[in-house]
């Protein structure tokens, strides 16, 4: 068999022009555009990399890209007052803090401290247990959103299917795991501490692998006709890697996001349809 691949790059692109013309309809008739403040603390390069990629990501789209900066010997108090700040402005409409954050400050307590109307992030209690009851309103985190899109799109039947989820993060496996349960699969997660992992991937007819581990799901690992989501985003010497084997995963299953080109784009435009779910809530609050 040799797996359909589920084009991430091109759904994500169908996906931002239409974010895009909804942009410019808000921002007509409220005169101001959506806008995403972004929190980076200290000069961590991967944090200012992911700072200037969702910059480029909110240009794309419209979307306003507010940089709050602040120095690595920032006390945890102050950023949770400049958070406190952009919580009351009404300008801003998603706040997030990219990671990772020095070791002197504690990431639930800024968390915990997003005003949850404005968390495009979905990482604040309140959310992830919105998210956990199917409880509306809420913001899901904008991989497992991508991932399950993709899925959606490619017409892929939830209801009594046995999904698999490998890795437990709170922005991927776990809120993974909620979407699926909530479409009506049966749902098991899996972890690094999960007994003969191969034999339990290899139960599921929907794999979804998010562990940072490059390559570790292996072709034997997965049920012929499965449809495996490969969330992994890994850096290699030989580039840009999944958490799957592809080569030999696409000899076995029936649907398989590449990498790159499957989740990664999908992140982009669902962190893009948060921040104009967050302008209209706060609209029509
Ligand atoms: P975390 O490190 O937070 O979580 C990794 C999870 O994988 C943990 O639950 C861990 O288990 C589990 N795990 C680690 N090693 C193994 C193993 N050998 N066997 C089974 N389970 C294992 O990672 P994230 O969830 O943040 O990210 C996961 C992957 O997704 C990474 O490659 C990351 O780059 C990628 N990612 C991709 C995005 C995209 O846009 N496509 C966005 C965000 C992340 P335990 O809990 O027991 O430690």
């Amino acid at each position: 068999m040799s797996a359909q691949l589920l084009d991430g790059s091109g759904l994500a692109k169908r996906i931002k022009a239409g974010l895009k013309a909804e942009i410019g309809a808000f921002e007509q008739t409220h005169g101001d555009c959506p806008a995403l403040a972004v929190v980076r603390i200290g000069d961590d390069e991967a944090a200012a990399g992911y700072g200037r990629a969702i910059e480029k990501n909110c240009a794309s789209v419209g979307v306003e890209f507010v940089a709050r900066d602040l120095p690595a010997d920032v006390d945890e108090a102050e950023v949770l007052m400049a958070l406190r700040g952009l919580n009351r402005e009404p300008s801003v409409h998603g706040i997030m803090v990219l990671e990772p954050v020095p070791a002197a400050i504690n990431l639930d307590h800024l968390v915990a401290a997003i005003d949850p109307a404005k968390d495009v992030d979905g990482v604040n209690p309140t959310n992830a247990g919105r998210l956990l009851a199917n409880r509306p309103p809420f913001f899901v985190p904008a991989t497992p959103a991508g991932g399950l899109r993709l899925l959606q799109e490619a017409g892929v039947e939830f209801k009594g299917k046995h999904a698999v989820v490998v890795g437990r993060s709170d922005i991927v496996g776990k809120p993974m795991a909620l979407l699926l349960l909530h479409n009506h699969c049966t749902v098991t997660i899996a972890h690094s501490r999960t007994v003969d992992l191969p034999a339990v991937c290899r139960s599921a007819d929907i794999l979804c692998v998010a562990v940072g581990r490059p390559e570790m799901v292996q072709g034997d690992w997965v049920k012929p006709g499965a449809v495996v989501v490969d969330f992994g985003t890994n850096y290699t010497d030989q580039g840009l890697k999944g958490d799957c084997h592809q080569a030999s995963v696409a000899e076995v299953a029936g649907m398989l996001t590449p990498v790159p080109g499957g989740t990664g784009p999908m992140t982009n435009a669902m962190l893009m349809a948060n921040v104009l779910q967050a302008a209209l809530l706060a609209v029509t609050a």
